[in-house]
């Protein structure tokens, strides 16, 4: 939708199809840093963009073993917007698409689901979908896959994936918010188990982090063992957990890290999670994502407009994005490997605080650095899209 917005900006034809009617759908993170901010304002944006419900955040905290430790300050970070905004995906999408209306060149197809790739002497030249009005065929320069984790094009395109692991799986499920809870924390690590609680506003969106594949044993423990897990984890909760009335109110969430060998071919450009899936370790794909789209924007935009484009010039979007994109997932598997897999594994170890997190709590100017890393990732991209819709 980003990159729908920004090529419709530059008076690039463009086409957006997506396959649901609108873009409600189930939780798949809110986290807004820094860096998509601050594109949000390059764009002329924020204003109206900050007026949509949302809850800041300005320190990112988390309970080890019941101490409560800050770990990334984003109050003096080099941005503009020294937070991270919480605010669900659907309104932000929802924002863009009302936006992109006055570009002419843009069209945004819901109910579209793009089933296959159109190929001729071995170039992608579009793809077909499914539509409520019938079968649909959409002839492009080029095809950008953005379709997510477990993207069709990406599938129908024969490109390689290198699978990078992950030891962990994620249950998602909400509880309500209460008088007297206690002011944003985001991760509880306890006693062989790890809970994620995210100020929804008026509910609590909580992650429980389970060992790869252990849904099987969290099922046959039964929903009673796993109420009790997480009252146990975050006892705040403890007096709502009979909000959950079958594992149906629980989602898993199959975390993967992976990543195409080669992001494009004749024809076919694959950006955000369909080129780099990326665990929600850090909240930071929607805005890895984001990037992409920008970076994609500032390289091809004018040569789409001027139909002079080469498959040169596709590439140059995973030279400018893979180094960002590998140091992100590079630290997303590291977090993985030694905070979680110890922490979700068992042994009945309580966990104490790491020293390197104790030195973080103590000092404010330390905790910046790691809020500038997570705010605005690896080389943030600035938009030099043309706006000449
Ligand atoms: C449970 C969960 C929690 C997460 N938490 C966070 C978080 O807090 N912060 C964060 O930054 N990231 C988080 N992530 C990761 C984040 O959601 C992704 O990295 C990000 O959304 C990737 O953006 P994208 O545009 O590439 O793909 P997506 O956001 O997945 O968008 C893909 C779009 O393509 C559409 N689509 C799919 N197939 C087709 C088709 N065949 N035809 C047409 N349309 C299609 C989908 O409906 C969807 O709208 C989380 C992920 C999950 C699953």
């Amino acid at each position: 939708m980003m990159l729908g917005y920004l090529l419709g900006r530059a008076g690039v034809s463009t086409v957006v199809l997506e396959k649901h009617a609108d873009f409600l759908r189930d939780f798949r993170g809110d986290t807004v840093h820094p860096s998509t901010l601050m594109v949000m304002q390059e764009l002329g944006l924020i204003d109206d963009f900050l007026k949509l419900p949302h809850t800041k955040i300005a320190v990112f905290a988390a309970e080890i073993g019941g101490i409560r430790v800050k770990i990334a300050d984003f109050s003096h970070i080099s941005a503009p917007c020294k937070f991270i905004a919480l605010m669900p995906q659907w309104d932000f999408l929802q924002f863009l698409a009302d936006k992109g209306r006055r570009f002419p060149a843009l069209q945004v197809m819901m109910s579209a689901q793009v089933t296959q790739l159109i190929e001729e002497a071995g170039r992608v030249v579009g793809v077909a979908a499914t539509t409520r009005d019938g079968p649909l065929e959409v002839r492009a320069d080029l095809v950008i896959g953005c379709d997510g984790r477990n993207s069709t094009v990406r599938a129908a395109s024969d490109l390689v994936v290198e699978d990078m692991g992950s030891p962990i799986d994620v249950l998602w499920f909400r509880l309500s918010k209460r008088a007297g809870d206690p002011s944003q924390v985001l991760g509880r690590l306890g006693v062989d188990k790890m809970i994620v609680t995210i100020d929804r506003t008026d509910y609590w969106q909580c992650a429980y982090v389970i060992g790869k594949g252990g849904i099987g044993r969290i099922h046959a423990a039964g929903l009673d063992a796993f109420k009790a897990a997480v009252a146990e984890g975050a006892r705040f909760l403890s007096d709502r957990v009979d909000e959950l009335k079958s594992f149906d109110d629980i989602k898993l969430l199959s975390v993967t890290v992976d990543r195409l060998t080669n992001w494009c071919r004749p024809g076919l450009l694959c950006i955000g999670d369909a080129a780099h899936a990326m665990s929600p370790v850090g909240g930071v794909g929607i805005n890895l994502a984001i990037q992409d789209a920008v970076a994609t924007a500032n390289l091809l935009a004018a040569k789409l407009k001027a139909r002079t484009l080469s498959d040169r010039d596709v590439d140059s979007v995973q030279q400018r994005r893979l180094f960002p994109v590998k140091v992100i997932q590079a630290l997303q598997v590291a977090i993985h490997n030694r905070v979680l897999k110890p922490a979700v594994s068992g042994g009945g170890r309580p966990r104490t605080v790491p020293w390197p997190l104790k030195i973080l709590n103590s000092s404010a100017w330390l905790r910046r650095w790691p809020a500038q890393v997570l705010g605005l990732g690896v080389r943030p991209e600035h938009v030099h899209s043309p706006d000449n819709p």
